[in-house]
């Protein structure tokens, strides 16, 4: 079980299983959501395990049109997650939101295609996805 919360701690939730998988995702979306180059990192966890603690209200979501429903706080602007949780499916959670270690390490990076030349790529040693990543 690992707690975690928005920047300014209105938002509160809590993971209550394991992490399926973790990675960096460079594409240009994230980019513009996070305002950071080089690839946000998220970890993968069954929806159903995705408790809201507090804050509920608070909770703004985008839908674009395709891809996950993406979350944050309305008084910050802190990420949360992307996906629905409670709904049965998968929610990626933003693993800086977390109070403490998610249990996983990153294991790929997806959309490096749309990573900026400017910012390399840390040489990490884990696999790059031109597009989005293969299921593993
Ligand atoms: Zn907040
Ligand atoms: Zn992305």
């Amino acid at each position: 079980m690992v707690t975690g919360s928005c920047m300014c701690g209105t938002v509160r939730f809590r993971v209550d299983a394991d992490f399926s998988t973790a990675g960096y995702c460079h594409c240009t979306r994230c980019q513009h959501r996070t305002g950071v180059p080089l690839g946000a990192l998220s970890g993968m966890v069954a929806a159903d395990a995705v408790e809201i603690l507090e804050g509920a209200d608070s909770i703004r979501t985008w839908r674009p049109d395709e891809g996950f429903p993406k979350s944050f706080c309305a008084s910050c602007g802190g990420h949360v997650w992307a996906g629905e949780p409670g709904s049965g499916g998968v929610v990626a959670i933003r693993l800086g939101a977390l109070d403490g270690d998610p249990g996983i390490r990153p294991r790929w990076h997806q959309w490096v295609d749309a990573s900026p030349d400017w910012e390399p790529l840390p040489d990490d040693g884990l696999p790059r996805y031109p597009g989005p990543r293969e299921q593993d």
